[in-house]
């Protein structure tokens, strides 16, 4: 029998505007809100962006992110999994204050890329830094992969004792610069991990459903939400937990089972963090 399925949602991003979408969470107190929902509807983990309430736009306020992960502790099993991301040019004491929450996971990019609007820079220096605070603070990172060279770089980063094993991986495919979302690609990503790895399947927009699909299919693990994609159908706009409702479904027919939160935590090797250690 396969492994349970992790869903992942990505309620907020950086990108979607509520003039877009009114069911994009902007506020902590929405995106807690929102959470909460897709966990009710399967999603084990959430993966948190914070914006600044009055522009909307991404914000790398440390109170957000202390409002939003102190809202869902206590009221939730949810793993809670920050962003480092840094669109707009944020520095890395901007993209690493946040970790000092202890999440039990981040993200971390191993690579710099193209975005459809601006370069997306990842230094480096600054992926070292950021993974050597995610050890510090026992914060199992999730690599996200643009292009087939951050895998190596992760691996790199492995080999050098600054992530440790067994590693998880989120393929981020069919953004304009980025790797396409084919099956061939999937297939290659994936045959590129080492054996003990774990992974999960993000798609941009019309992208999210298929690969989905297929990340159900070969044994993955999969992301939806509104960061990726703000449509149900062509022109139906979606909200996160509709998104989350229907990969159940699909999991649920393909006949693949799905991970409540503590599941998902035995699937991706988690430790307890710093916070509830010590
Ligand atoms: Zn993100």
């Amino acid at each position: 029998m396969m492994t349970k399925l992790v869903i992942t949602v990505a309620p907020t991003g950086s990108l979607p505007m509520k003039s877009k979408t009114p069911h994009v969470p902007i506020t902590p107190k929405e995106i807690v809100e929102c959470a909460l929902r897709c966990e009710a509807a399967g999603a084990a983990v959430v993966h948190v962006h914070v914006r600044d309430p009055e522009t909307q736009a991404p914000s790398p306020r440390y109170d957000l992110f202390q409002e939003v992960v102190e809202g869902l502790r206590g009221r939730s099993r949810l793993i809670l999994q920050v962003s480092t991301g840094g669109r707009a040019g944020m520095s890395y004491e901007e993209r690493c204050q946040r970790l000092a929450l202890c999440p039990e996971m981040a993200s971390l990019t191993t690579g710099s890329v193209n975005f459809p609007d601006a370069v997306y820079i990842n230094s480096p220096s600054l992926i070292e830094k950021l993974a050597a605070d995610m050890l510090r603070y026992r914060i199992k990172p999730e690599m996200e992969i643009f292009d087939t060279s951050m895998i190596a770089n992760a691996l790199d980063l492995a080999a050098r004792g600054l992530a440790r094993p067994p590693l998880h991986f989120n393929f981020v495919m069919g953004l304009k610069g980025a790797i396409p979302a084919t099956a061939e690609n999937l297939m290659h990503l994936k045959s590129s991990l080492p054996a003990d790895a774990t992974w999960t399947v993000s798609g941009i927009g019309p992208a999210q459903l298929p690969m989905n699909v297929l990340g159900i299919v070969l044994g993955g693990h999969v992301r939806v939400g509104l960061e990726d994609n703000i449509y149900y159908r062509k022109g139906v706009l979606a909200s996160n937990e509709q998104l989350v409702e229907r990969v159940v479904r699909i999991a649920r027919e393909l006949g693949r089972e799905v991970a409540s939160p503590d599941e998902a935590r035995a699937i991706l090797g988690l430790t307890e963090p710093l916070s509830v250690v010590s």
